[in-house]
């Protein structure tokens, strides 16, 4: 069997969006994209949206997925808004970000999972050279020159190169013995679709908890908010069993009713959260990208744009060597690594500190958050600074998620 230059393993997000790039780089595709998640949805609504930065949304630009979501469907946000309510907070200690002061139209954009989804596989359909398959990924036989796999329909490929973009639990990942250094965090969270009183306003929110934080996130409708409540295990339990009224009672409690009282919610989901960071991302043929090389907490909602960072930069470095440098793949592969480890390490620390911090029991701690928040909310270069991070437009950057200097976004 004549070997094809690629396979990405995995139809999320991050699978699709490296299998359009690197098409578009001229190389041959196979993608492979394993089951939906039904729990992303409960077929009449998603319980799973996505603030995605201006970063991502040029590189989903680039690839023609931004350009087939309904301006309807996307929620631009220009303001966030931070809290602290953990132990020992010091009382309107409040953090405030806004697009406008840096010059910019919105900090990011929600984006409800069916919606990318759909997108997604438009502008998959869009190349039809680009082979899919609606299977899994059964057996992977490496070889000298190329894999074999083969797929859960019996189908047979061979490939050059494999992207492992099969999400957190890899199962390539394992398949080709990636350790990762991996950590539960003491939470779960908590996801749902509620409705409140009180319009969003464009502002996403977000107040530190005793156990975790909780984010209210707008939605196209105004009044309508997708929440991410980090919680220890057992409260995320009973959150979910929980009646609606029972639940929408407890949220505008912890949400200190800020947006007036909690009106409806949708059924709720809970995933366990753990931190999650491959000792090395490639082995052999196969590389890691998105999730299957790096799970983090939900608490700064940068998992899907680091891993849409990852396929731009895989596909940029694959694009310069082209089918050629496919013969001996490693060197490719260490060059990805040595871009992306470095910004994920930070991003590991960030957001693990961020949630040690706000989960300790000292009191002094608590004092140090509030000057902390207080001396950064103004300090206006180191906010800048904070919401180029958040906006995704720091560190060492692909061409594709560059801010141009005419680029509104
Ligand atoms: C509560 C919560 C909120 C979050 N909010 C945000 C946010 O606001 N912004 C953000 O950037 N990130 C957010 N994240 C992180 C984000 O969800 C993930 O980083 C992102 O979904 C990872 O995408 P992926 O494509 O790498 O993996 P996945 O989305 O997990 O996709 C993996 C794909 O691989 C497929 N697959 C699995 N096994 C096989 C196989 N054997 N063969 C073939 N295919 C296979 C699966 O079917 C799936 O399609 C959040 C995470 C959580 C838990």
């Amino acid at each position: 069997m004549k070997p094809i230059d690629w396979v990405v393993v995995g139809g999320g997000a991050v699978g699709v969006t490296t299998a359009c790039l690197l098409a578009d780089a001229g190389l041959r595709v196979a993608v492979v994209t394993g089951p939906a998640n039904p729990l992303l949805s409960t077929g009449r609504e998603d319980l799973r949206a996505y603030s995605l930065t201006p970063a991502a949304r040029r590189i989903l630009t680039a690839c023609g997925v931004w350009q087939r979501l309904a301006a309807a469907h996307v929620t631009p946000y220009d303001r966030l808004q931070v809290w602290d309510a953990a132990r020992g907070a010091t009382r309107g200690a409040t953090l405030a970000f806004d697009a406008a002061s840096c010059g910019r139209p919105a900090l990011a954009y929600m984006v409800e999972h069916s919606h990318l989804q759909a997108a997604l596989w438009a502008a998959l359909a869009a190349r039809p050279a680009v082979s899919v398959h609606t299977a899994t990924l059964a057996t992977l036989e490496p070889g000298e020159l190329c894999c074999h796999l083969q797929l859960s329909d019996g189908q047979l490929l061979a490939a050059r190169a494999v992207a492992a973009c099969d999400g957190g639990d890899s199962p390539l990942r394992t398949m080709v013995g990636i350790e990762c250094d991996e950590r539960p965090y003491p939470q779960a969270a908590v996801i749902a679709n509620v409705r409140c009183d009180q319009p969003h306003g464009a502002t996403a929110r977000q107040v530190f908890l005793a156990e975790g934080p909780l984010a209210f996130l707008p939605l196209p409708d105004p009044q309508r908010y997708a929440i991410v409540w980090s919680t220890t295990p057992t409260a995320a339990a009973a959150l979910v069993a929980a009646s609606e009224a029972a639940f929408c009672a407890e949220l505008g409690r912890a949400f200190e009713h800020r947006l007036g009282a909690v009106l409806a919610s949708s059924p709720r989901l809970a995933f366990p959260l753990t931190r999650c960071h491959a000792n090395t991302y490639s082995a052999g043929r196969v590389v890691l990208v998105g999730d299957a090389a790096h799970q983090m907490h939900p608490l700064a909602g940068q998992g899907l744009n680091a891993g849409l960072l990852d396929a731009a930069v895989l596909a940029e470095r694959a694009a310069a060597v082209g089918a050629a440098g496919l013969h001996y793949p490693h060197a490719l592969f260490q060059r990805y690594e040595r871009q992306r480890r470095g910004e994920i390490l930070a991003l590991l620390a960030a957001t693990d500190r961020l949630n040690q911090l706000f989960l300790a029991r000292e009191p002094w701690v608590g004092r140090l958050r509030g000057a902390g928040l207080a001396l950064i909310h103004r300090l206006g270069p180191l906010k800048r600074l904070l919401m180029a991070h958040a906006m995704g437009d720091s560190g060492d950057l692909p061409v594709l998620a560059r801010p141009a200097a005419h680029d509104p976004f």
